[in-house]
């Protein structure tokens, strides 16, 4: 579908599209064609306190309200996200290079909205006679303002993942997106109908309950972590923003802070393992998005016996994949979000090819203009590696291989990180004693699919992240104070 030629995108406080207050913008490069495709009005310091204020003072009335009566918006916004599918699509093609084909995440997050609305009653509180002469009994309820960062990967799958669970409990919230796909998390007058923020506005949300800002993280995002009135916090981004928010919230208000990190997933996949599958999964976790993906498999272990037949087809597979514009059908690798990310991900094949053996691509295609990346795979890289330890966030996998089940556990779990990780094999035994050793929030048995089973909880192990969210009864707990009363008879 088309955009119009450039897009301002304005801030959502309180209802109301608005400038920022400062009179500053930022540009919004196409990373395929390096077109200007818009320009973002970035939050000042005074623009995201005002965003907190609308919020605080649109909690009470929110609050008040049943969650049948807030799941009424939700549905009104479910119904109006999936009805823009094709327009987020296109935005996010622009903005930060998704491929529209097969975008799923429209749906996705329509999904999230209609669920949270369904279920928000759900989470209530306990009640206890264990106290001779007393009952006892708790209350959960919601914190006030949340505020919401979340990084330019996934944008609207977040923005939903974040704000539905939050918003149903009867929370307020600020969202800030991230400075590097902002378009799809905020919305302009300009662009009609098609963004999130005036969807927010079409489905009626009392002003000041949804704020949506755009902005820098060292601005604005700090801003939020350090504000005495935001009172819990979910991020979604990388370890060392996570580690500063944390930072930020023990030295304001001991703010609850929910962390979804980096990782460095291990995939291992044994010489019983049905093959095809194996390979197909496998790759597409690490192509998929062009490896801007937090669970992506940027680690395989293959057992000695099948690694030369695994790392054939993991090559024709990577080769069969097609590199283009994002904005057209049939395309599915298009070019990491921004030069930032395309110098960074070269620096690492660089650092690649001193330490192991290139078998595929390692480079930047010649023939594009955008900021592309070969699909590229190492093989025989020394554990200690640079390029084994760090986080590349680019379509680069390295695959070693291995002889026995304890060797590979332990090189699996060598890493500071613990979001995911897969084990192939059809030994049902093997599978289960194979997963529960391995260190990751969420281990796949036969599968590394990007698209996580909906009903089950995400987060990580180790550097990879506190809490869970997910699964809308982790997510809705998140968003609830607990207070407990004793009561005597
Ligand atoms: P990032 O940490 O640079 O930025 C994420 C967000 O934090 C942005 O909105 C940014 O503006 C904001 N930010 C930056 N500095 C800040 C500060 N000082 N205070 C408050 N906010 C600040 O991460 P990114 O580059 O946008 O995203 C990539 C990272 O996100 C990768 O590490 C990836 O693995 C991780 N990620 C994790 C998950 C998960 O579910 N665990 C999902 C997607 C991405």
């Amino acid at each position: 579908m088309g955009l119009p030629d450039k897009i301002e995108a304005r801030l959502f406080i309180d209802g109301e599209f608005c400038e920022s207050s400062n009179g500053k913008t930022f540009p919004i490069k196409n990373p395929s064609t390096l077109k200007l495709v818009a320009d973002v009005h970035e939050a000042s310091e005074q623009d995201t306190d005002r965003a907190v204020a609308a919020a605080k003072a649109a909690f009470p009335a929110w609050s008040a309200l049943s969650p049948d009566q807030r799941g009424a918006y939700f549905k009104k916004l479910a119904a109006l996200i999936r009805e823009h599918n094709d327009e987020f699509a296109a935005l996010e093609a622009a903005s930060m290079g998704k491929p529209v084909g097969g975008f799923f995440d429209a749906y996705a997050a329509a999904a999230k909205f209609d669920h949270c609305a369904e279920v928000g009653y759900i989470v209530q509180g306990t009640t206890s006679v264990q106290t001779p002469g007393y009952l006892n009994m708790t209350l959960r309820q919601p914190f006030g303002v949340v505020a919401g960062i979340i990084p330019w990967n996934v944008p609207l799958l977040f923005l939903a993942g974040k704000t539905a669970p939050a918003l149903i409990t009867g929370n307020t919230v600020v969202l800030k997106s991230s400075e590097k796909a902002p378009l799809t998390a905020r919305a302009s007058l300009c662009l009609s109908s098609a963004k999130f923020a005036t969807l927010v506005q079409k489905a009626g949300f009392p002003k000041g309950v949804f704020n949506i800002i755009t902005g820098f993280g060292n601005v604005s995002g700090s801003i939020l972590s350090h504000h005495m009135d935001v009172r819990a916090l979910s991020f979604t981004g990388s370890g060392r923003t996570g580690r500063l928010i944390q930072a930020a919230a023990a030295k304001s208000n001991l703010k609850q802070v929910f962390l979804e990190l980096g990782g460095k997933s291990p995939a291992v996949v044994f010489e019983d393992a049905d093959l095809e599958q194996a390979v197909k999964e496998t790759a597409y976790s690490i192509q998929w998005n062009s490896g801007q993906v937090c669970m992506a498999n940027s680690r395989v272990y293959v057992q000695d016996t099948i690694s030369e037949k695994y790392i054939e087809l993991f090559k024709e597979h990577m080769k069969s994949v097609t590199m283009g514009d994002p904005l057209e059908k049939g395309v599915d690798h298009g070019p990491q979000a921004d030069e930032v990310q395309h110098k960074a991900v070269l620096r690492y094949l660089e650092m690649g090819k001193q330490s192991g053996d290139l078998v595929l691509g390692g480079a930047a295609p010649s023939d594009r203009e955008g900021y592309y990346i070969q699909p590229t795979i190492f093989t025989n890289t020394p554990e200690d590696a640079a390029v084994m330890k760090e986080e590349i966030f680019g379509p680069v996998v390295n695959i070693n291989v291995f002889k026995t089940e304890e060797e590979v556990l332990e090189k699996a779990n060598n890493t500071e990180y613990g979001l995911y990780a897969a084990v192939y094999t059809k030994n049902i035994d093997r599978a289960l004693r194979f997963a529960k050793g391995l260190e990751a929030g969420t281990v796949g048995v036969n599968c590394t699919s990007p698209s996580l089973a909906k009903d089950m909880p995400f987060g990580g192990y180790k550097a990879s992240g506190t809490g869970r969210e997910g699964e809308p009864l982790y997510s809705l707990n998140n968003f609830l104070e607990i207070k407990t009363h004793p009561r005597s008879l």
